[in-house]
């Protein structure tokens, strides 16, 4: 296992459309794995190849539920009914974004293996799923945001955690 490197802000490597998957081998395993431990490291629920350098369809998943590796993924299903949330992302610390996304999605996807698959997901697990495939198309949440909260919102937003400081 190991912890990797995560670019952030205007790297260049956020904003480049990855390619398939196409070798399902140890170098993949390692990958997804290491994906993982930088992922839950940082206190993240998803992470992208990208964040970390590499221009493959890969990313890691887990809002609490566990940990899913999508490669590949192709989301085949969106619901009507958008939901609005803050969010953040691990490539731009300290920055949160009112976005838009699906209730409920449905993905395919292979695993590590190269085992085809397919799950429904709603609410933040949803989310999750389509702000990391966004990144695998060089998108990230910034770009499509309502808009970024001020610092006063987020000052707000974690008041909780400062109070228990105080
Ligand atoms: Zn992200």
């Amino acid at each position: 296992m190991a912890i990797r490197e995560v670019f952030k802000f205007e790297d260049p490597q956020l904003h480049r459309k990855c390619h398939d998957v196409t070798n399902f081998d140890d170098r993949l395993a390692n990958l997804l794995t290491d994906m993982a431990d930088t992922m839950y490291e940082q206190n993240g629920v998803g992470l992208a190849a990208p964040q970390v350098g590499i221009i493959r369809r890969a990313c890691v998943v887990d809002v609490g539920e566990g940990l899913y590796e999508f490669i590949n993924p192709v989301i085949t299903y969106k619901s009507e009914d958008l939901i609005e949330e803050d969010e953040g992302c691990l490539s731009f610390p300290g920055e949160w974004g009112k976005v838009k996304r699906p209730q409920k999605i449905k993905v395919e996807f292979f695993d590590r293996f190269g085992k085809k698959q397919e799950l429904e997901a709603e609410d933040l697990f949803a989310r999750a799923i389509c702000h990391e495939t966004d990144h695998l198309n060089g998108t990230v949440f910034k770009d499509i945001a309502t808009r970024m909260l001020t610092q006063e919102e987020i000052d707000e937003k974690f008041s909780d955690e400062i109070e228990e400081e105080n």
